[in-house]
């Protein structure tokens, strides 16, 4: 099987009824890059900048940020490479960031993490938009911000970046070609505000991983709650089909970058709802690929819909048996 789909690796991932879906894969160290030949993905869809943090016993001075930022870009080449901005705090926490006392979180996934840290924080921010923005002169720079729980939030980052691209511009040093803004969606209430935030993005990027143990209430790793609620049901896939139709109507390509677009059949249930781009994980994309070289999507897109409109607890047994007949 792995070398079938390493065989793979060169073939594009369209489906039977010729729809090019896009493909790319999850990083965060510079050595991960090196997947992006081995499976022949698309690019980077998810840079996980919060790793340098994590595996460092002093935060990363700028310099070093922009030496990472400055590696991968050049070993991805032209492929697109999305840069997220750090996703610490809560469970994931700096010892070298001062945390009071009172900063012990009883809930650290619902805590001060992520873009609430960065936007209080903004020191921090600002050298690591400074850091992108150098790394990516004379190149397209695609940056993400995680956690955007309402628009303003992401207008204030975004201005961060503006602020520091100035800056560098008046200091008369090369920029990039441009700066693509995009958001994160992974707090259910920004699909109640979808709608004001979609003019000012180039891209968004749904995070399955925190918006599902949003939606459900359910922590992403308690081993109780893991079989509990499945991706396949109802409520995530109807959430996730709103906000596909809604980012198409506002022409905003839409991604999933969560575990979610890593399994087969949930990745088959994603471009069943209109989803056309994923970012996984490097050992699934073979398997990904595989999938929806054998797919027919516009029956898929219609096999999911009949399903939604008369949901059963999880769509994943009725999806197998649909596959299987389709000889997907
Ligand atoms: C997610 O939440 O789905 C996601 C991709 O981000 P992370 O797993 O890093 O929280
Ligand atoms: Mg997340």
């Amino acid at each position: 099987r792995r070398a079938k789909f390493a065989k793979l690796k060169s073939e594009p991932p369209v489906t039977r009824d010729g729809h090019r879906v896009t493909v790319m894969v999850n990083a965060g160290l510079r050595d991960d890059v090196a997947a992006l030949d081995v499976t022949g993905a698309d690019g980077i869809g998810l840079f996980r900048t919060e790793f340098q943090f994590l595996v460092s016993a002093t935060l990363p001075q700028r310099e070093r940020q922009q030496r990472l930022y400055r590696d991968v870009l050049d070993a991805a080449g032209d492929r697109p490479v999305t840069f997220r901005t750090v996703d610490v705090g809560g469970d994931k926490t700096l010892p070298y960031l001062d945390h009071d006392a009172d900063d012990e979180e009883e809930n650290p996934a619902m805590g001060w993490r992520a873009l609430r840290l960065g936007l209080e924080r903004d020191a921090l921010m600002k050298a690591q938009a400074r850091a992108l923005i150098e790394a990516a002169a004379g190149r397209t720079l695609n940056v993400m911000f995680p956690m955007v729980s309402e628009p303003w939030e992401f207008d204030e980052a975004r201005a961060i970046f503006e602020q520091q691209r100035e800056w560098i511009h008046s200091r008369g040093r090369k920029l990039p070609t441009e700066i693509r803004y995009g958001a994160m969606l992974e707090v259910p209430a920004l699909a109640e505000t979808l709608d004001m935030l979609l003019p000012k993005l180039q891209f968004l990027s749904i995070g399955t991983n925190d918006l599902t143990q949003f939606l459900f209430a359910a922590d992403r790793a308690h081993p109780k709650l893991a079989m509990r609620y499945d991706w396949l049901s109802p409520s995530i896939l109807r959430f996730l089909r709103r906000v596909a139709d809604q980012a198409r109507a506002a022409d905003v390509p839409v991604a999933v970058c969560g575990e979610m677009g890593g399994r087969p059949l949930d990745a088959m249930a994603l471009i069943g709802i209109g989803i056309e781009r994923l970012s996984i994980t490097p050992a699934a994309v073979g398997p990904v690929k595989a999938m929806i070289r054998s797919l027919d999507r516009g029956k898929v897109m219609e096999a999911v819909a009949d399903m939604l409109a008369a949901p059963q607890r999880s769509l994943r047994e009725p999806l197998k048996r649909w596959a299987i007949e389709n000889g997907v």
